[in-house]
């Protein structure tokens, strides 16, 4: 893979966190996403689902910016992404796991709009990857390919996991 891929792959996974697109990733980008889940699937905040939600926000963004915010500024820039959030969790991917879970499993529940039971459906898992500034091509392949077992329905295992490689492993042949 030569450097421009590499810097490509990179840009595009500093864009999935920068949900506002100002530059940098702060605390405002995860509140946006959980704001974003919220409308799309018609939850409130201020309902159990809504709360946990913006509480896993937080608890991302806090382990987000422990692990790359190497200046302290309340702001992770693309190089602090690249050097901390990259590199240091390729060698850790249990470590993004731990501080991203409460988040996705919070996510999951707001997506599971049909209850099944703390599963939410490839088409809301779907939904809720455009809502979050997928093309609707990334977001159709990423969501048939997070139900690894076909059953229809994905789980805040797959997505933890398959998250944590996504954001750790930058491959030759990974979008
Ligand atoms: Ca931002
Ligand atoms: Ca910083």
């Amino acid at each position: 893979m030569d450097s421009a891929e590499y810097e490509r792959k990179i840009a595009h996974r500093f864009a999935a966190f920068d949900q506002d697109g100002n530059g940098t990733i702060d605390r405002a980008d995860f509140n946006a996403a959980a704001a974003r889940l919220l409308t799309e699937f018609g939850t409130t905040a201020r309902c159990d689902k809504g709360q946990a939600l913006y509480t896993g926000a937080e608890a991302f963004w806090q382990g987000m910016a422990g692990i790359a915010d190497v200046d302290g500024d309340q702001r992770v820039t693309r190089e602090e992404f690249v050097g901390g959030a990259v590199k240091r969790l390729r060698d850790n991917p249990e470590r993004f796991a731990e501080i991203a879970r409460p988040f996705l499993r919070a996510a999951i529940a707001v997506a599971d709009s049909e209850n099944n039971g703390g599963r939410a459906s490839v088409a809301s898992v779907e939904r809720a990857l455009k809502v979050l500034g997928a093309s609707a091509e990334i977001a159709g392949i990423a969501a048939q390919s997070l139900d690894t077992d076909r059953d229809g329905l994905i789980a805040e295992s797959d997505v933890v996991s398959a998250l944590a490689v996504y954001f750790t492993v930058i491959e030759p042949d990974a979008t």
